[in-house]
């Protein structure tokens, strides 16, 4: 197999090198991952700057981007041949939930499959992120990548998998969990007596929903969620039908100003 490991946190994570490490196992891995942390870019892709790429070890390239620039440079430009599959992580804690829009992790994955490569991201959803403490989700990974060479993913389909905190009971296919959101917008005043604010630093919690990715993690079970690129709600039609929006009169939007 010849497998492209990226992340979000940067190449210099043990997460990745762990990653890449047990991987190995099962072929040649090439790491192709941001130069920096880059948690928390969502899908973001580099369109109006020129990206670097440096091979800082053997099949090790830091790019100067996000996961979804490693990930596309990597297939497209880095990589003689089309990987057989991507592996994005192993994150320094969870992705679940309504997490995963924001992720970089997952929004590698998601990259690859637009481009057509099996991929799958894999998040630690500990508090302690030494190399060791990746190796049982390292471990998961390579168990993983055996399944989907031997089965395939369904089409337009990855994986977010999640790895709890304490040695993991086995591993759970599970869905996309929901958040529970508090006010956890700080307010202070910067030294020159600005206000400035900082978001996403309250504790979130999650909904006790059976069947979740967080509910399988708290168990301390390995959450498996398959994802798939299509955001479309299908249950959602039913109920718009009657809106009548194919009657709608759409005159007016044509001449606003104009009468
Ligand atoms: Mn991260």
């Amino acid at each position: 197999m010849l497998i492209l490991v990226t992340n979000d946190d940067g190449i210099q994570s043990p997460g990745i090198s762990a990653l890449a490490d047990h991987l190995k196992a099962l072929g040649r891995v090439i790491v192709v991952a941001p130069d920096r942390e880059r948690s928390a870019v969502g899908h973001a892709l580099t369109l109006h700057a020129p990206l670097r790429a440096e091979e800082v070890a053997p099949d090790f390239w830091a790019v100067s981007g996000t996961p979804t620039d490693a990930v596309n440079l990597g297939i497209h430009g880095l990589i003689k041949d089309k990987p057989d599959l991507v592996v994005s992580g192993i994150n320094r804690g969870g992705n679940m939930g309504d997490d995963l829009t924001y992720s970089g992790t997952v929004a590698a994955a998601m990259e690859a499959t637009l481009m057509g490569v099996p991929a799958f991201a894999i998040s630690f959803s500990g508090q302690e992120f030494s190399y060791d403490n990746f190796i049982p989700s390292a471990k998961a990974a390579v168990l993983l990548a055996k399944q989907i060479n031997q089965h395939n993913l369904p089409a337009d389909t990855f994986l977010n998998v999640n790895v709890p905190e304490k040695e993991p009971r086995g591993m759970r296919l599970t869905r996309q969990g929901k958040r529970v959101y508090q006010d956890s917008v700080v307010q202070n005043k910067d030294p020159r007596g600005r206000n400035y604010y900082w978001i996403g630093a309250g504790e979130l919690g999650f909904q006790e929903l059976e069947g979740t990715d967080f509910h399988a993690v708290q168990n301390g079970f390995i959450s498996v969620t398959p994802l798939h690129l299509d955001l479309t709600n299908y249950a959602a039609f039913d109920r718009m039908r009657q809106w009548h929006l194919d009657d709608l009169d759409v005159i007016d939007l044509n001449n606003q100003g104009q009468e």
